[in-house]
Parts: structure tokens; C-alpha cells; sequence
């Protein structure tokens, strides 16, 4: 079992799970986060530290799209453990818009810790 991040994160990246996590398993693309399946302890604790609800158990339905973003780019992205300057101005004006991923998803690296 692990912890997976949706497409809620995407443009927000406001980055408060990174700074619970115990195992420091976030990983950071241009414009989201990803956890890594094979590190996260599924410990539970990031998931209410998210105030875009992008964190989710993967014993939920339906999150296997997720699963398999978060265990691909989470081998390709930067590993971040802190919370920077990275979110964006307008992270607000994107919190719950649908469809995020097909508009904006982006596979590009950030810059990690
Ligand atoms: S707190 Fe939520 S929206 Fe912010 S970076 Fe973490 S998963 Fe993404
Ligand atoms: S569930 Fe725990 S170990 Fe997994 S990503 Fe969240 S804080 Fe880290």
C-alpha cells in the first residue's frame, strides 16, 4: 500500500506534505509532486496536510492512473524534502479545476531540494 498524489496537486504545489513526510519520499515535477509507491511507509500523515486534497490511499478505486504517474516520474523527478518558494501565484485560481492533467500536466523535472 503507499500514498498516491492526483491531479488535485497540479499547478498548486503548495508543498506542505514535504515537510511531514518521514521518509522524505515527495518528488518534484515542473508543476507537481509525486510520491515514490516503493519508499512511502503509508503512514497517512501528509494526506490532511494537503489543502488541495491531492493525496490519496491507493486503496481507494479508481487511483490506478495515479499509482502508475507517481511510481514512473517519481524515478525520473528530483527528490524535495523542503518547502520552497515553488508554488506558483496563481496556485489559488487552479485549487479543484477539473481536468488538470490533460490541460497542464507537465513531465518536465523540478528542481528539488
Ligand atoms: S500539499 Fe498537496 S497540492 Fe501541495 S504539493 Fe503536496 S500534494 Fe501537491
Ligand atoms: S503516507 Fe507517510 S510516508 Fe507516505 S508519502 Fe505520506 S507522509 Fe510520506
Amino acid at each position: 500500500m503507499t500514498y498516491v498524489v492526483t491531479e488535485a496537486c497540479i499547478k498548486c504545489k503548495y508543498m506542505d506534505c514535504v515537510e511531514v513526510c518521514p521518509v522524505d519520499c515527495f518528488y518534484e515535477g515542473e508543476n507537481m509532486l509525486v510520491i515514490n509507491p516503493n519508499e512511502c511507509i503509508d503512514c497517512g500523515v501528509c494526506e490532511p496536510e494537503c489543502p488541495a486534497e491531492a493525496i490519496l490511499p491507493d486503496t481507494e478505486s479508481g487511483l490506478e492512473k495515479w499509482l502508475e504517474l507517481n511510481n514512473s516520474y517519481s524515478a525520473e523527478w528530483p527528490n524535495v524534502t523542503r518547502k520552497g518558494d515553488q508554488t506558483p501565484a496563481d496556485a489559488d485560481d487552479h485549487k479543484g479545476e477539473d481536468g488538470k492533467f490533460d490541460k497542464y500536466f507537465s513531465a518536465e523535472p523540478g528542481k528539488g531540494d
